[in-house]
C-alpha cells in the first residue's frame, strides 16, 4: 500500500493549471501520475479524450449485483497566482504545522486521494472484495468542466453506476463534517439598455430623454420587492419547499449574529420567516453582479449617458430549470423596458441546482437506489466513529454544475463528503489539507465502502 501522504505530496509537484497553456506539461505530469496510480491498484485505466483535457478513467467491473460506485475528481488546479504570497512555493509541497501546503492540495488533490487511498487499503486486504468502481477524474473543473457533458453522454452505459462519491465541498472545520445534499445553480445574462445615440449634454437635451442610467435602475429595482422576494413572474413556481429535517440541521450551523459580524453588516435582508443561512442554501436569487454606465472619471461630467448596462446571475435551487429561469426574467426584463429606451440583452452560461434526500427522512424519494441509501448510512456511522462529530447534512448555496449534470444524464445521485474546511485557503496563496482530516477521511471512507459489501 502506498502512502497517501507522500503520493499526494508527488501529485503536487505537477503544475495541473488548466487555464493556462503554458502548463501543458503539468497538466500531462499529473494526468499520467494518477493514472499510473490507479493501475497500480489493479485497475483497467483508459484516457478519455476531449477538444482540451482529457480525463482518466479507472474501473474495477464485476457482476452487476455488485455495488457499483463512481468516484468524482479532479487533477486540475487554479493558478497559484500571486506566487509572492505564497510562504513556501505552491508546486514544493511542505508540511507545516500538520498541514501540507500547496496548490491543489485541498482542492482537489487531497481530498479525491481520501478515496483512492481507502479503495487501495480495501482492495490490497481483500483483492476479491464484490465491489465495482469507477474512478473519473477530469482536467477542467476549474475551468468549468466545458467537455464533461459531453463524456457523460458519451460515455452513458459504461459510467451508469449506483451513486457518485466524492469530496469537493466544504465542511465548517476539520472536527465538524458536512454532507452536502445539494446545490445551487446558476444563469447569467447581461443586460444592456441605450437612449440616445451619443452622450448628450445635459443642458441642451437633460429633461428632454429618458436617461438610460435612471431606466436601468427603475428596472432592476423592480426585480425585487420590499420583502426581498425575487418579482419576475413564475420565479419560485418549480421551487420544492425544504423538508422539516433541513431546517434542524441548518439550525445547528451557528448563530446569526456571528455571521453578520463576520460579514460587517448590521442586519440581514431576507425573505421573511426565512433566516440568512437558510436564504443562502434553501432559496434562489437574483443578483446583480455589476452595473456601469456614464461618466466614471475625475470631477464632473455634465451629459445624458447613451448606455448603460448590469450583469445579473440568479443562483438556482431543485427543481427549477436554468432555460425556464433565464427565459422568464429576460421577459420580464423586456416587459419592463420603458419607450424611448432600447433593450439588449446577451445571455450567458449556467449549470443545474442539484438535491438529494438522504434516507430516511420524511421526504426521502420511495425509489432510492438502495446501495446510495446504505452508503449514505454507511458514511454516517463512519463519520460518527472516525470524527467528533455526527456529520451535517447541508445544501449548499454555491454550483458544482456537474452534480446536476451527471443526475440529468445518468440519474445517478451524488454522496459529497467536505473534507476541505474554510481554514484551507482554496483558490488562494497558501493553500493546505489538514492532515488529520487526511487519516481520519481515509478511515472514515474505507469503513463506509466496507460496510456497503458487507450490507448487501
Ligand atoms: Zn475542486
Amino acid at each position: 500500500m502506498f502512502d497517501p501522504v507522500k503520493v499526494v505530496s508527488d501529485f503536487i509537484r505537477f503544475p495541473s493549471v488548466s487555464t493556462d497553456p503554458a502548463f501543458a506539461e503539468g497538466m500531462l505530469g499529473a494526468r499520467d501520475y494518477i493514472a499510473n496510480l490507479l493501475k497500480s491498484m489493479g485497475l483497467e485505466v483508459d484516457i478519455l479524450d476531449t477538444p482540451l483535457h482529457p480525463l482518466v478513467r479507472a474501473r474495477r467491473t464485476g457482476p452487476e449485483d455488485w455495488p457499483h460506485v463512481l468516484i468524482y475528481g479532479h487533477y486540475d488546479v487554479q493558478p497559484a497566482d500571486p506566487l509572492e504570497l505564497w510562504s513556501s512555493p505552491a508546486f514544493e509541497p511542505e508540511i507545516r504545522n500538520g498541514r501540507l501546503y500547496g496548490r491543489g492540495s485541498a482542492d482537489n488533490k487531497g481530498p479525491m486521494m481520501v478515496h483512492i487511498a481507502a479503495a487501495a487499503r480495501l482492495l490490497e486486504s481483500d483483492p476479491n472484495a464484490p465491489i465495482r468502481f469507477t474512478f473519473l477524474i477530469e482536467g477542467e473543473e476549474e475551468i468549468g468542466s466545458p467537455s464533461f457533458p459531453g463524456i457523460l453522454e458519451r460515455y452513458k452505459d459504461e459510467l451508469k453506476a449506483d451513486f457518485v462519491l466524492l469530496s469537493d465541498t466544504l465542511s465548517p472545520s476539520t472536527e465538524q463534517i458536512a454532507i452536502t445534499t445539494g446545490l445551487r445553480g446558476l444563469t447569467a445574462l447581461e443586460v444592456e439598455v441605450t437612449g440616445p445615440r451619443s452622450d448628450l449634454h445635459s443642458g441642451i437635451n437633460g429633461g428632454a430623454v429618458y436617461n438610460p442610467i435612471q431606466a436601468l435602475s427603475e428596472i432592476l429595482a423592480s426585480m425585487h420587492d420590499a420583502n426581498n422576494r425575487v418579482t419576475v413572474p413564475g420565479f419560485y413556481d418549480d421551487v420544492i419547499p425544504a423538508g422539516d429535517w433541513e431546517r434542524s440541521e441548518i439550525a445547528r450551523i451557528g448563530s446569526a449574529e456571528d455571521y453578520a459580524k463576520q460579514l460587517d453588516i448590521e442586519a440581514f435582508h431576507t425573505i421573511d420567516g426565512i433566516s440568512p443561512f437558510e436564504a443562502t442554501r434553501l432559496m434562489p436569487t437574483l443578483e446583480f453582479n455589476g452595473i456601469t454606465g456614464g461618466y466614471q472619471g475625475k470631477g464632473d461630467k455634465t451629459i445624458v449617458p447613451s448606455r448603460a448596462s448590469a450583469k445579473i446571475t440568479c443562483r438556482l435551487v431543485a427543481n427549477q430549470q436554468e432555460e425556464d429561469i433565464l427565459n422568464k426574467v429576460v421577459r420580464t426584463l423586456e416587459e419592463r423596458c420603458p419607450k424611448g429606451i432600447r433593450m439588449r440583452i446577451h445571455r450567458g452560461k449556467g449549470g443545474p441546482p442539484y438535491q438529494v434526500v438522504p434516507p430516511d427522512r420524511e421526504n426521502t424519494p420511495a425509489e432510492q437506489n438502495p446501495h446510495l441509501a446504505r452508503a449514505f448510512r454507511a458514511a454516517d456511522k463512519a463519520i460518527a466513529t472516525h470524527f467528533p462529530n455526527a456529520p451535517l447534512y447541508l445544501r449548499e448555496g454555491g454550483s458544482i454544475p456537474i452534480i446536476g449534470q451527471i443526475n440529468n444524464i445518468l440519474e445517478m445521485d451524488s454522496l459529497m463528503i467536505g473534507m476541505f474546511t474554510p481554514a484551507d485557503n482554496l483558490h488562494a496563496p497558501d493553500e493546505s489539507f489538514d492532515l488529520k482530516m487526511f487519516e481520519r477521511g481515509i478511515a472514515a471512507s474505507e469503513q463506509m465502502l466496507r460496510e456497503l459489501i458487507t450490507a448487501r
